[in-house]
């Protein structure tokens, strides 16, 4: 079924005219600006999926791009029959893709990969075989860095150090978003309505059993990384913040403490006074700690704040992703090979 381009409809159900078995995979494709890696990516993807001999489908979502990428995903529809593309209303980010590729997926199991190639499909059969062995979620671990910079190197393992110790899950290191997922965990992920969506730790916090592959991150294919460090920074505090309460907690424990060390000052001064009398001297002192308070209120009013805004996005409880387009091969065709 086609729906004109002109045409600026959601599109609640999945709409397959292939078949109604579902397929063994669903390989979700998120795009952002790059319609023209589909090509190259199809040209390594379609091979590993022949070789695997299972039959797939390929969600690939148009994340609001700016530029003819759904374009480019139409016209590689045409060439395979597998690919079902899906256009969202405007950029609502990874995340949100990903989602809505675990919301669409028939398969099986599902593989998250990028689409800029960084996630090398010949990783496939691997994934696969893991899942194939028992495991309901295979994650691929990343074995090189070399594709990121100095700053994002340090602030990352800055985060994962700092999320290691405060949150409630256990996040496996170099483990990103390329990995496969059992049905029975995509079911799962479904069932978790939350706005502020950390894909990395939903996948965690649900469980079953697991296993990792290794993988070499190649360097981007085309286009430019989506992300900046205000972008990163916002998701590493939703990932903090899906997780851990300690961040508006700790502020207990500070103002107690704060507290019990005034009461102190306030009677070794007031003895003071009562024995020597009045000491004027102190301007230094009580600029010191009004300015240290001050700012300690700022911050952690201004957590709380962060802490605000997700629970004020959460009980909005608006849809996490619009679906302006959905289209599926017109015609009937065998989905593997
Ligand atoms: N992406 C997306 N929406 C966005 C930003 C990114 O769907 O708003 C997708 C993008 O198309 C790519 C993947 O997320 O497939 C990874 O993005 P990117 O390469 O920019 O991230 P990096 O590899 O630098 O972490
Ligand atoms: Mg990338």
């Amino acid at each position: 079924m086609f729906v004109k381009p002109s045409q600026f409809i959601i599109l609640k159900q999945t709409l397959c005219p292939m078949t109604n078995t579902p397929p063994d995979l669903s390989i979700i494709l998120p795009f952002h600006n790059e319609g023209d890696l589909i090509v190259p990516l199809m040209k390594r993807l379609a091979p590993v999926l022949d070789e695997l001999k299972l039959t797939a489908e390929i969600l690939c979502i148009d994340d609001g791009s700016t530029d003819d990428t759904y374009t480019h995903l139409l016209a590689a529809q045409q060439k395979d029959g597998r690919l079902r593309t899906i256009r969202f209303a405007r950029n609502f980010g990874k995340e949100a893709a990903l989602t809505c590729g675990l919301h669409k997926a028939r398969g099986r199991a599902a593989i998250m990969m990028d689409s800029d190639l960084q996630h090398p499909p010949e990783t496939l059969p691997q994934l696969v075989a893991a899942w194939q062995g028992g495991a309901r979620m295979v994650y691929a671990i990343r074995t090189n860095r070399d594709t990121d910079g100095r700053l994002r190197i340090l602030l990352s393992k800055a985060f994962y150090s700092l999320f290691h110790k405060i949150a409630e899950i256990e996040l496996p290191e170099g483990a990103g978003d390329f990995r496969l997922l059992d049905r029975a965990v995509i079911d799962a992920i479904n069932t978790m309505p939350e706005r502020t969506r950390f894909m990395k730790g939903l996948m965690t916090w649900v469980g079953f059993e697991t296993a990792s592959v290794p993988f070499h991150v190649d360097p981007r294919l085309g286009g430019q990384s989506n992300w900046n460090f205000a972008r990163l920074f916002r998701f590493a505090f939703d990932g903090i913040s899906s997780f851990s309460t300690l961040p508006l907690r700790i502020w207990t424990w500070f103002g107690s403490f704060i507290s019990l060390m005034a009461l102190a000052y306030g009677l070794f001064l007031a003895l003071r006074t009562v024995i020597y009398g009045v000491d004027v001297p102190g301007y230094a002192s009580l600029m010191t700690g009004l300015l240290f308070l001050g700012g300690m209120q700022l911050l952690s009013l201004g957590i709380v704040g962060e802490y605000l805004a997700r629970v004020y996005t959460e009980v909005k409880g608006r849809p996490l992703y619009l679906i302006a387009r959905e289209d599926a091969p017109s015609t009937t065709q065998e989905n593997s090979q």
